[in-house]
């Protein structure tokens, strides 16, 4: 029988990094490290192995389609699907550029790729399984400076997944075409990504309820807290080992568990949404 795997995006550093390695001692099956970019993914693989843990590598750059389809191919065929995948790689820029470049970009590697993602691993996901999308609270901030009827959408049970891509969309549109308003920033466009992964995490959710009632999936989003990573600054409160457990926690949640299941969820509890 092939063995259990669990898959990690952006796991050459950061909080995947450590991700990957709470993984390589706690989960029972391979872990892959993956990377878009092989030499840093190799280096970090090498880095663990010499703590004596044995990650295995796989390329994916989640901004390429061809890049996620050939990654879904290898783990249906060398395992028959995976048991956990943690949706972990994002951006945050720090460029001049006007707001509908950063809402463009952002978007589309934080949303739009993190959705491409799923669209190709959720059929793999195997009875049993576990996702975690890593996003943040700041999509929750974020939320709430939306317009009334936005939030109201954004938090309704029956927004489904066409809808939403559709209002993520509209907001980059938006941002593209009007002038820049004071707040507008790459931070704010951030956050408004991680509004969108964590509604396309409770909207898969429910789906997978739905779809498939007796597989025992488990499917959250969650916030690390703040780290100190190549995103943050050295002043953030968390070690990316701490920022890796609450990720972890939910990766790891027992056979048998039925919580949580499409929550966002930070410190290991789940929070208001
Ligand atoms: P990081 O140190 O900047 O690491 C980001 C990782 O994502 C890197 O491995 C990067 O790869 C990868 N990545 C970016 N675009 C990718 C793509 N197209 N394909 C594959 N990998 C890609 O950031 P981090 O702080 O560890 O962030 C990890 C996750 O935690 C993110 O989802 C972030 O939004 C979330 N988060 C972080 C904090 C925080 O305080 N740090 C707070 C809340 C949420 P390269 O090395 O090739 O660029």
């Amino acid at each position: 029988m092939a063995s259990r795997v669990a898959v990690v995006t952006g796991g050459n550093k950061g909080i995947g990094l450590a991700i990957v390695q709470a993984l390589c001692k706690q989960f029972q099956g391979d872990v892959y490290l993956t990377a878009r970019d092989v030499g840093r993914g190799e280096e970090a693989v090498e880095s663990l192995s010499s703590e004596g843990l044995k990650a295995k590598f796989h390329q994916l750059d989640i901004d390429n389609l061809n890049s996620i389809a050939a990654a879904a191919a290898f783990f249906k065929q060398s395992y028959g699907g995976v048991d956990v995948l943690v949706n972990n790689a994002a951006i945050l820029m720090s460029s001049a550029e006007p707001y509908g470049v950063h809402m463009d970009v952002t978007f589309k590697t934080n949303f739009f790729a993190t959705r491409d993602m799923l669209t190709h691993f959720m059929p793999l996901v195997k009875a049993g399984g576990r996702v975690v999308n890593v996003s943040s609270t700041l999509g929750r901030s974020a939320l709430t400076q939306c317009d009334p009827a936005l939030q109201q959408r954004f938090r309704s049970e029956d927004i489904g997944e066409d809808e939403l891509v559709g209002l993520m969309q509209q907001m980059v549109d938006k941002a593209k075409n009007e002038e820049p308003k004071e707040g507008d920033s790459p931070l704010k466009a951030y956050s408004l990504s991680k509004t969108g992964l964590t509604v396309l995490s409770m909207i898969l959710a429910r789906r997978l309820s739905k779809e498939r009632p007796n597989d025992g999936i488990l499917l959250n989003a969650c916030c690390p807290g703040w780290v100190r990573t190549d995103m943050t600054s050295p002043e953030a409160s968390k070690s990316p080992e701490e920022g890796a457990i609450t990720p972890v926690y939910l990766a790891l949640l027992p056979p048998g568990a039925s919580e949580p299941h499409g929550k966002f969820v930070s410190d290991q509890k789940v929070q208001p949404w």
